[in-house]
């Protein structure tokens, strides 16, 4: 049964007639005269009464709701910001009665994969997986679901799924359709406003784009929705320190320019690696050559920064070539401001992607600098 969905706009804070660049670089600032250009961090549990807060797993500090204001306003909900990206996904999981029934995708982070195992182990919920691309799939499974988990883009296989042709379809009133936007940020895409209920980040990676924090954050809707997850939060005392806080609000002010210069390094990246005699496959949402590449135009602002790609020569030869690297870091995780590659099949519970599969996140480095790295240790393999 269809239902009138999208955010309770009487709730929501106002949208304002600035781009989100410019959002992202004034969002989180204090509104009073003579306060500090940044919300300082208030290395606080506990306030004195009757003022806008109390003890701090209950009522946040200024440092979190400076990011939740941000968050808030650029995916156009309500915002609630935790200690990593996967306490934020709990958080959402923790929504769920008992017996209830999860449709997810074939290609998605291994910690959310690790959640929907655990409770199915305990007989809290019964699951199925559709595969990312397979829209109709999802349109007939949405009608099962109390929980329809998308992530799109994809981690790492890059697969795009078409979040509004999904979002449009039958399911009951009280069924959750949420979005994992990491990949995407909040430039890139806007989950609710494609008929999502909730958007889940892990400011971990873009957002703060350092790699110096662990953050993640939910923005929901539905405010009602919203104060159940902020319950979870409080209970389950998931909440994000201050300086991590303070920090994502400071990563995001750059977000803008961080991304473009990876974008712009990832589509030039890409397009070399695609006619490299030792590359066997480029994935790259921005390649033509990509199966999805016109709904990715479509859905989303920009390429973002990962590239998958397997070399000839499988898991020996893709190890061969972290060794030969310098500038790019072989490190796991992705979104920062350095490029880090890894082969993820050497990930524990990631066995079944391609052996010689290696996941590029691109940075803001020099794109020659980085493809003479990448040329370099590609030789040698
Ligand atoms: N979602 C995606 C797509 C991720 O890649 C990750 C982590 O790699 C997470 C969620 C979890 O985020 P965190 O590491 O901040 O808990």
């Amino acid at each position: 049964m269809s239902t009138a969905r999208g955010p309770d706009t009487e709730a929501m804070p106002s949208d304002s007639e600035w781009s989100r660049e410019s959002r992202l670089v004034a969002g989180a600032r204090p509104q009073e005269a003579g306060q500090p250009l940044n919300t300082p961090i208030v290395p606080a549990s506990n306030f004195l009464a009757g003022g806008e807060f109390g003890y701090a797993r209950d009522h946040g500090t200024p440092s979190w709701v400076a990011l939740e204001r941000l968050m808030a306003d650029l995916e156009g909900g309500h915002a609630l910001s935790f200690g990593s990206g996967m306490a934020a996904v709990a958080a959402v999981f923790d929504q769920l009665s008992v017996g209830a029934h999860i449709v997810w995708p074939e290609d998605c982070y291994q910690g959310v994969a690790g959640i929907i195992a655990a409770g199915e182990t305990n007989g809290r919920w019964t699951s199925h997986r559709v595969a990312t691309a397979d829209t109709e799939a999802w349109i007939h499974a949405a009608g099962t679901a109390d929980l329809i988990w998308l992530e799109s883009p994809s981690n790492p296989l890059l697969r795009i799924a078409d979040l509004e042709a999904i979002g449009d379809a039958d399911r009951s009133a009280d069924s959750i359709m949420a979005v994992d936007n990491t990949l995407a940020t909040p430039l890139n895409q806007r989950p609710l406003e494609l008929g999502a209920d909730i958007s889940v980040t892990s400011a971990t990676k873009y957002i703060g784009g350092h790699s110096d924090l662990l953050c993640g954050v939910t923005v929901t809707a539905d405010r009602a929705l919203h104060e159940r997850i902020s319950r979870s939060r409080l209970l389950n005392g998931a909440t994000p320190g201050n300086l991590e806080a303070f920090l994502a609000c400071r990563g995001a002010r750059t977000l803008a320019l961080r991304l473009g210069a990876g974008q712009h390094n990832a589509g030039v990246l890409a397009e070399r690696l695609h006619t490299h005699g030792s590359v066997e496959l480029v994935r790259y949402p921005g390649l033509v050559s990509h199966p999805q590449h016109e709904l990715a135009r479509r859905q989303l602002q920009g390429m973002g920064t990962i590239i998958s790609f397997d070399v000839v020569g499988g898991a020996a030869a893709a190890e061969r070539l972290l060794g030969h690297l310098r500038l790019i870091a072989h490190a796991t995780s992705f979104g920062a401001v350095e490029s880090t590659i890894e082969r993820r099949a050497s990930i524990p519970g990631q066995e079944h992607l391609p052996e010689g599969l290696l996941r590029l996140s691109v940075g803001i480095e020099k794109v020659d600098d980085l493809w003479g790295d990448l040329d370099a240790a590609l030789s040698s393999i």
